[in-house]
């Protein structure tokens, strides 16, 4: 089983990444790989956020290697970060005219200002059931909102950061057309919880959310967990059936 595109991995727009786009891409290439999302985190995230400004540079440099490199289809992505229990994006209108294709995620460090308690109490569930109980609420709410009032082709990590209600995501992300991560680095979904999503008809992704040049196109991990919950294949939105 291999994959045919990767829809998530950041550059260096992100505080967290130094990988060059044209080094991404030419790796991409290699890998024979049809298309790849760059998908920088969202200007909130107080951290790693991309400056909004630099998304007219990104897109501009896209368009480029886009030209360059005929081969491959690369497409402006964001990992926008989901915002409050009302579950607001970082992703403005001009923004929004300038990409191709939005994830979206929960991250500790974005907007600090109005969201530290729910930072909080996400660090702090592992070790009050009251806490867990009442982040699983919020971060569940915060998810379903964000799909509902937003236009998002993904989830990322869904339950990496903080408890969810999986079900509950699965069901809405199935009503709204948006897919679920199976996130080669972070864990989440884990089996268990596509075995909980599979149940509803949503649409899977595995990614690589590479950091690094040499972890793009890496599912291995995701791949294993797909052939564990005994997912059809088919339902993988990028899984190549030969
Ligand atoms: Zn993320
Ligand atoms: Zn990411």
């Amino acid at each position: 089983m291999r994959i045919k595109g990767d829809y998530h991995m950041h550059s260096r727009y992100s505080g967290d990444s130094n990988n060059d786009l044209e080094a991404i891409v030419q790796r991409a290439i290699e890998l024979g790989l049809e298309e790849i999302a760059i998908t920088d985190h969202g200007p909130s995230h107080n951290g790693y956020g991309i400056k909004r400004i630099e998304y007219w540079v990104l897109r501009r440099e896209i368009d480029h290697l886009n030209e360059k490199y005929p081969q491959i289809k690369v497409l402006l992505g964001i990992e926008a970060n989901i915002l409050g229990v009302d579950g607001k994006i970082d992703l403005d209108e001009e923004m929004f005219e300038l990409n191709d294709w939005v994830n979206a995620g929960y991250h500790f460090g974005s907007n600090l200002k109005n969201d530290y308690k729910i930072h909080l109490d996400n660090i702090l569930s592992k070790f009050s059931k009251k806490i867990f109980n009442r982040a699983k609420t919020n971060n569940t709410k915060a998810m379903i909102n964000a799909m509902r009032n937003n236009k998002i082709d993904m989830i990322t990590h869904p339950g990496a950061k903080g408890p969810i209600d999986v079900e509950a995501v699965a069901k809405v992300a199935a009503e709204t057309g948006t897919m679920l991560e199976i996130n080669n680095s972070h864990g989440h979904l884990t089996t268990e919880e596509i075995m909980i999503a599979m149940k509803y008809p949503v649409k899977f992704v595995l990614n690589s959310d590479a950091h690094k040049i040499e972890n793009i196109g890496s599912v291995e991990d995701s791949i294993s967990r797909v052939i564990e919950a005994g997912l059809d294949p088919t339902r993988v939105y990028n899984i190549f059936i030969e």
